[in-house]
């Protein structure tokens, strides 16, 4: 008899004893119940919300003054542009798409930096690909460095470099009651940290605070760097959503012009709205050519580990956009919208209460109101305005008509 006939043959026995079976049957015992992520908690207790005046500020995702997030313009007509001419679904390679990451290198770094030979960059699936794909990278080249981030930070922080098994230790970054960084207290912890550690930095907007450091601070921090031999891991993911394009790049690009060993992870996914496509890059200076060769050999084995190959689409319109120059313009033009929107809110926002004055100050979607966890349930219960737990904020979840309801909820608790 065939193996196949023998299948067709066999009655599927409903469970099989073996001496095994004990194993198999504690398979996943050793795994822990995981928390509900409160964000999408979030998103089901405000659908259920029947009242019409709510105010959703909790996902990160751009809203218009409609509360929609649309698909940009620019990427609507590269989608048309791809459809029409894509003949192939053929892989691509673990390094993605290659004009793609050279010309959004010069996006994000610049011309005279993307040229450099000794930075090395490989297309990833978004900002958090990116990320991981850096944790990974460190993690085989210095296993025993620490990873420094602030507190507070955007939450998937720790888990990124945790998971890729690196250790993760915290230093001060904001006062939430001064609305203000803690930049002595800052450089005070990291006065802890060992040659060869990593530190994580936000190039701009500010996850969760929206708060910026000065450039005299930005200049400390490069200093800080050369002095204690700390490599400095950029994580830009709102690039264009804070001061401008070129703004919104300068601290990145001054690191990697002070320092030998940067890493920048950026992401797309929130400057082309592109949020489910999962669009993002990891780009290493080395200290020279050589390593940058091996840093780059690296990168492209860990991506086969872990993904083998980043998903097409959204990389692929996004080069469409920067290969077309009208496409270009328009996307630009359209981010400007979006910033200027942004920042419109937060003024107006701080133009009703003297006390959110600290809301104009900043930049990118975020904020961080000073309010507890009691204070965040009163009003999701009183006034139909949801935010996560720890009172950041979505500045773009605003409307210019529900600013005036906005603070007149939040004014008891502040
Ligand atoms: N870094 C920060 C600070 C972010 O806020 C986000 C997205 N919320 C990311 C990285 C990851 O972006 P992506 O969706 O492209 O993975």
């Amino acid at each position: 008899m065939t193996d196949h006939a023998l299948l067709d043959a066999a009655p599927v026995p409903a469970s099989v004893l073996g001496r095994g079976t004990a194993t198999l049957q504690n398979a996943f015992a050793g795994l822990l119940e995981q928390p509900a992520d409160g964000l999408l908690g979030l998103i089901a207790l405000h659908r259920a919300d029947p009242r019409p005046e709510k105010i959703d500020l909790g996902v990160g995702v751009f809203r218009n003054d409609a509360g929609a997030t649309p698909v940009m313009r620019a990427v609507k007509e590269a989608e048309e542009i791809l459809l029409g001419s894509q003949d192939t679904k053929s892989y691509l390679g673990a390094e993605g798409d290659v004009a793609y990451a050279e010309l959004l290198a010069e996006i994000a770094l610049g011309r005279a930096l993307a040229g450099s030979e000794r930075i090395v960059g490989v297309q990833t699936p978004g900002g958090t690909g990116a990320l991981r794909l850096g944790a990974e990278l460190l993690a085989r080249a210095r296993p025993q460095a620490s990873v420094w981030i602030g507190n507070p930070t955007w939450p998937n922080h720790a888990p990124i470099f945790a998971e890729a098994g690196l250790s993760v230790k915290t230093h001060r970054f904001y006062d939430v009651a001064r609305a203000t960084i803690d930049f002595d207290g800052m450089v005070h912890d990291l006065a802890q940290a060992a040659p060869g550690d990593i530190l994580l930095l936000h190039g701009c907007c500010h996850n969760p605070t929206g708060a910026a450091l000065s450039n005299e601070e930005w200049q400390a921090i490069a200093s800080l760097c050369a002095d204690r031999g700390l490599i400095a891991f950029v994580d830009l993911a709102y690039q264009g959503l804070g001061d401008g394009l070129e703004e919104d790049a300068q601290a990145t690009r001054m690191l990697f012009e002070a320092l030998p060993a940067v890493i920048l992870a950026y992401s797309c996914d929130k400057n082309f709205g592109l949020y489910r496509e999962r669009v993002g890059a990891l780009w290493v200076q080395a200290p020279g050519t050589q390593v940058a060769a091996t840093v780059r050999g690296n990168m492209l084995s860990l991506a086969r580990g872990i993904w083998s190959m980043p998903p097409d689409h959204g990389a692929a319109v996004v080069r469409t956009i920067l290969e077309h120059p009208e496409l270009r313009a328009d996307w630009a033009r359209e981010l400007d919208e979006m910033r200027h929107r942004i920042n419109l809110l937060r003024q107006t926002v701080a133009a009703q209460d003297s006390r959110l004055g600290f809301i104009a100050r900043q930049r990118g979607m975020f904020a961080m109101l000073p309010v507890d966890g009691v204070a965040v349930a009163a009003m999701r219960r009183d006034n139909g305005i949801y935010m996560a737990g720890n009172g950041r904020i979505n500045i773009a979840g605003l409307t210019a008509q529900n600013v005036p309801l906005f603070v007149a909820g939040l004014a008891p608790h502040i």
